[in-house]
């Protein structure tokens, strides 16, 4: 590296620093990080009513008919189904709602987007020849849940 380059990199770094210290020039607010799946308590939470979840079906062949039978299902999840930023219940729907350019139906939800701006829910996949179903926490934007609902 010669000596020459390393000023102007500096004259570069100084007048970027200038322009972000500028008045009316702000940098844009920094976006929320992207919740995590595997750090998430509301993501754990789900997680857990996944086991519920894939318990009763395998007994009964379909999804619980409402919360209340989810949550007695099983044994995996001893935590309230709220959503624990909101605690507020989580929105559940046995029919479930097609999401855009995903496979299955979402069939619990966050009853916010308490999430950096997004929902935690699960998305139940469709019966595999042997019968059984698959059940996997995702992060859902508004944008989609919108389509999903119209
Ligand atoms: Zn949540």
């Amino acid at each position: 590296m010669t000596p020459g380059r390393d000023v102007r990199s500096l004259c570069l770094a100084a007048s970027l620093a200038a322009a972000a210290l500028a008045p009316g020039c702000l940098p844009p607010p920094p976006q929320p990080a992207r919740p995590n799946v595997l750090t998430d308590p509301c993501a754990e939470r789900l997680h857990n009513l996944c086991g519920n979840l894939l318990l009763y079906y395998s007994a009964h062949k379909k999804l619980p008919p409402a919360l209340e039978d989810l949550i007695s299902a099983g044994s995996f999840s001893r935590s309230p189904a709220v959503c624990p930023v909101s605690n507020r219940p989580y929105v559940y729907d046995p029919a479930g709602l097609p999401l855009p350019k995903r496979r299955g139906r979402l069939v619990l939800y966050d009853p916010l987007p308490s999430h950096a701006k997004m929902r935690w829910g699960i998305l139940v996949g469709p019966p595999a020849p042997g019968g059984l179903i698959t059940a996997n926490v995702v992060l859902v934007s508004e944008e989609e849940l919108t389509a999903a609902r119209e």
